[in-house]
């Protein structure tokens, strides 16, 4: 799979039995529909900023294609009260595009992964892969 933003290829790293699309040249992550849902600590956070992500109004962001089904991908916000990320979505629900360091960002997000094992884990992959 291409990335969205660079158009090189990713690379395939496993983080915690999920396979995650990632991209050495830019650190962008793509996951493929559920796989965000499967890295989440199962608790009412989870659920919580699952619920939370809307379509975001006007974005002045780039628009990114899918590297699924090539189609522009919608921007979608996650997160509640002040602190938001901006994400991008495929349409067609094939997955979730996250530029370097939003994936992070939303894992830390309202406390999920408390231990921040996630956080460490990524942290771990990336600096030896980069
Ligand atoms: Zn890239
Ligand atoms: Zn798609």
């Amino acid at each position: 799979m291409d990335c969205p933003r660079c158009m090189d290829p990713m690379i395939v790293l496993e983080l915690k039995r999920v396979e995650i699309d990632y991209c050495p040249e830019c650190g962008g992550i793509w996951l493929d529909e559920g796989e965000l849902e499967m890295l989440l600590e199962d608790s009412d956070e989870k659920n919580s900023v699952l619920q939370s992500l809307i379509v975001a109004g006007d974005v002045k962001e780039e628009v990114r294609r899918c590297p699924v089904c090539s189609k522009s991908m919608e921007k979608v916000l996650c997160g509640k009260g002040e602190k938001k990320i901006l994400i991008d979505r495929c349409k067609k629900m094939h997955g979730l595009w996250f530029d370097k360091g939003e994936l992070d960002d939303v894992l830390r997000m309202g406390s999920i992964d408390k231990k921040g094992l996630t956080v460490n884990l990524l942290k771990d992959m990336f600096s030896k892969t980069i």
